[in-house]
């Protein structure tokens, strides 16, 4: 299937590792000119070195996505170095503050939520010009299946991600008529360095290795992950490359599940 997105010019926020990274390298592939973004530049450097063969249309620039004055730099440095985007992919995020509810702070909170929904809200106001001008637009936010089947040792990454579905959903039913066409991902359990993370700390935690984390986990807390494994990145980042392409011309407001079958409901 041709995407057709050769010559679009796409955003991925959080770009320097894990799924944005891979999203950026499949755009890039696909012949789109990829803006990749991150909070930090060496991380950024180093994701650039590694997509060297794709130089000529490959642009980098560290932005945190809490800091508003960044946001507003990033989106000035963009329009004046590259232009105005076609695609825009919010996946920077945090898996943020862990625990009951009574356990988080309100530290936690603001942080999970500034980061994981804020973060989506800042770039995609200062972005959001430039796609409508173009008269063709994609936006693609990062969600999860925790926002539909929240884990109660993770409620402000819950929220933050169900606060997404929302916002996306509006935002598709006010920009499709002019061509930009709004939609989410929600991943489950993905191999990047986010999990590897959270299963460092529940590899400690029980005194296992890291692999036996892994499958603990999947057998005590993601028990409809069928097919038994973390999910690669590559596999979320066909799906997001698909939606930010000409052949999901006609998919707008959704919400795709790559999650193996984690969330329970139909
Ligand atoms: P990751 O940690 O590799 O990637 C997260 C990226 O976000 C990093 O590049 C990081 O630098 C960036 N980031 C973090 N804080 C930022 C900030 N303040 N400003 C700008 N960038 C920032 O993990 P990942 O799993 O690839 O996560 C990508 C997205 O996928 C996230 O939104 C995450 O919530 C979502 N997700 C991941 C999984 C999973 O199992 N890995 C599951 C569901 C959803």
């Amino acid at each position: 299937m041709d995407l057709n997105i050769r010559g679009r010019t796409a955003l991925v926020t959080g770009a320097s590792s894990g799924i944005g990274f891979e999203t950026a390298r499949v755009l890039l592939n696909e012949g789109a000119t990829v803006v990749m973004t991150g909070p930090d530049p060496d991380e950024l450097k180093d994701a650039v070195d590694r997509l060297s063969a794709f130089k000529d249309s490959l642009f980098a620039y560290d932005a945190d996505v809490t800091v508003a004055s960044a946001v507003d730099r990033l989106a000035a440095d963009v329009a004046a170095e590259v232009g105005d985007l076609d695609i825009l992919v919010n996946n920077a995020g945090i898996h943020g503050a862990g625990g009951l509810f009574h356990e988080i702070s309100q530290e936690g909170w603001d942080r999970t939520i500034d980061v994981d929904l804020m973060g989506p809200v800042r770039v995609t106001r200062a972005f959001l010009p430039g796609l409508r001008r173009g008269g063709w637009g994609r936006i693609v936010f990062v969600s999860s299946e925790d926002a539909v089947q929240p884990y109660e040792d993770e409620l402000p990454y819950c929220a933050a991600k169900a606060g997404l579905l929302s916002l996306a959903r509006g935002l598709s039913r006010t920009y499709a008529s002019e061509g930009v066409l709004v939609n989410t991902v929600s991943p489950a359990f993905i191999a990047t360095p986010m999990t590897d993370e959270m299963m460092s700390a529940r590899a400690k935690e029980q005194n296992s290795t890291f692999d036996e984390a892994i499958a603990s986990f999947l057998r005590e807390e993601r028990p409809f992950m069928e097919l038994g494994r973390r999910g690669r990145p590559e596999e979320v980042a066909h799906v997001i490359a698909f939606l930010c392409s000409d052949a999901a011309s006609f998919v707008n407001g959704s919400n795709y599940r790559v999650d193996s079958g984690s969330v329970a409901t139909i």
